[in-house]
């Protein structure tokens, strides 16, 4: 039901929802890995290619991409500090977004940073993944904290 605020001019709140359903295909392996407090993610053994996020297939050889392991571990290879985001993350502003070098994986992981210290972040520092109790089943699941 719509509610009208004002007429001139004129401001309405109207109820808004979309319910979405879609599938995470061949990637699946990553977000179910998570509820048992892994990181899987896939592995190109002819290219020895290893990516984060997770490919189904190769985007160098084409051929089909096998699931590893890893630890979750690394660095931090670059980060921007966000005075503004979507409205999930407004209670967290501000808040570093980083890209991260992690143990084993050839590709820079895109994610956030949950730190009590953002005056201490600088590229290098050493972090590692932390996974959400209460799935979501998103990528906002995972986060980088401080290794420290
Ligand atoms: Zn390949």
């Amino acid at each position: 039901m719509t509610e009208i605020f004002s007429i001139d001019p004129l401001i309405i709140k109207t109820p808004y929802e979309i319910e979405y359903k879609h599938s995470y295909g061949k990637t699946t392996p990553f977000f179910t890995s998570l509820s048992k407090g892994k990181f899987m993610t896939t592995r190109c053994e002819r290219c020895k290619v290893t990516f984060l996020p997770p490919r189904a297939d190769c985007p160098y050889c084409l051929g089909e991409t096998k699931w590893v392991e890893i630890s979750g571990k690394g660095k931090i290879h670059t980060f921007s500090t966000l005075h503004y985001s979507g409205e999930k993350f407004l209670k967290d502003l501000p808040f570093q977004l980083v890209y991260v070098e992690l143990e084993g994986v050839d590709t820079v992981f895109l994610t956030r940073l949950k730190t009590k210290h953002p005056e201490k972040v600088k590229v290098g520092m050493k972090i590692k993944l932390k996974v959400s109790r209460d799935l979501e089943w998103r990528s906002s699941d995972v986060w980088a904290e401080p290794d420290e």
